[in-house]
């Protein structure tokens, strides 16, 4: 089934929309050296002029490294901008719904719950794996949005590709892929695919393998004429100077990224085996992601154990499938062992306290 036309994708208010023409709208060239048009204080450079809007130099540094069009880029406050916008642009409140995998990522269904959208959680198996019919099925003629994430957080693993390239094709409105995670993972991104899925939005973001989630950064990826959208709907400066300067440096260190990367995973691997052989764990489950869900005898108490050790997981046992599962984030080899020899200990000591 093909995409429905976009403008009855999108809400009639936002199509018609005027968007605010900022000053460095109507004016962005170099030739003038005579700035009085912002209403910007001429006194502490270089901080006193507002930024690009659409962060133009950053788009063309990340465009290779992605493998897109610069004109395929929306950069935000971190993913959940986008992901926000998403509802934004396509949802009416109280009309239309959308339909996610569950469990995944909690935003979803919070900027539903503030935009007043309907969201249809449907159940990845026990496995946390993918059904594609099951996730149509779920889907109306009043779905907008479908939610995939992969590699998912919190279950860690990947979907598998050809489930979810048969949502993306079965699917007449837009589908976002979240791949907040996908440098962890061997699977190809959907990224690089664009040009084949007029439906498609694609999130990245700064704040997992690039270190970067103090710079609140986050990216979409899209053709340009839903990018277009995002770009007529987000404030008018949305990712601020520091942040688009903090971000090109990154990409000037992207060797490093891919060093911690690889660290990442061997390490992930040797956490995830000597965790299994803990009395406490239950299950390991596979992860391709920069951390793991495991399943322990008793989460709530040995999370409460971990507390008072000073090491903080997040406790996932209330989630549909997590039952007692703990997620852990992949640290520092030392961070790491920390943890490891918290939960040996803990069987020592006895356990459920
Ligand atoms: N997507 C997923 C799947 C995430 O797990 C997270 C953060 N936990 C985000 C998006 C949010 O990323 P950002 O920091 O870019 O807002």
């Amino acid at each position: 089934m093909s995409m429905k036309p976009l403008q009855q994708l999108v809400r009639p208010n936002i199509w018609a929309l005027k968007p605010y023409s900022s000053a460095r709208d109507e004016y962005h060239g170099v030739e003038a050296s005579v700035f009085l048009d912002a209403n910007e204080n001429p006194y502490n450079a270089p901080y006193n002029r507002y930024p690009d809007p659409l962060q133009e130099d950053l788009k063309k540094a990340l465009a290779p490294l992605k493998g897109v069009r610069p004109g395929q880029i929306f950069l935000g406050n971190g993913s959940d901008e986008a992901i926000d916008l998403v509802f934004r642009i396509f949802c009416e409140p109280k009309e239309d719904n959308v339909v996610a995998i569950a469990p995944t990522y909690g935003m979803y269904k919070v900027c539903a719950d503030i935009n007043n959208v309907a969201y249809r959680p449907v159940s990845l198996d026990e496995d946390f794996r993918l059904d594609a019919g099951k996730l149509l099925a779920a889907a109306d003629g009043r779905t907008k949005l479908i939610f995939m994430c992969s590699p998912n957080n919190p279950s860690g693993n990947d979907l598998d590709r050809g489930e979810m390239e048969k949502v993306i094709e079965n699917f007449p409105g837009v589908v976002v892929v979240d791949e907040a995670y996908a440098d962890f993972s061997a699977q190809k991104p959907f990224r690089t695919e664009l040009d084949r899925y007029p439906n498609l939005v694609v999130l990245n973001t700064f704040s997992k393998a690039w270190g970067s989630a103090g710079i609140r950064l986050g990216m979409a990826f899209a053709q340009e004429d839903l990018i277009g959208l995002f770009n007529k709907v987000k404030y008018p400066y949305n990712v601020n100077q520091l942040t688009q300067q903090q971000a090109a440096e990154m990409l000037s260190k992207r060797f490093d990224v891919e060093k911690w990367v690889k660290v990442l995973l061997r390490e992930r691997d040797q956490v995830m085996a000597a965790f299994a052989e803990l009395d406490v764990c239950g299950k390991v489950f596979p992860s391709d992601a920069n951390f793991f869900l495991a399943r322990v005898k008793g989460a709530d108490a040995v999370y409460a154990y971990l507390v008072r050790n000073g090491i903080i997981v997040r406790n996932r046992s209330r989630v549909e499938l997590c039952g007692d599962c703990l997620r852990v984030t992949i640290g520092t080899p030392q961070e790491n062992n920390c943890l490891l020899g918290a939960l040996r200990a803990y069987k020592a000591e006895g356990g459920s306290r």
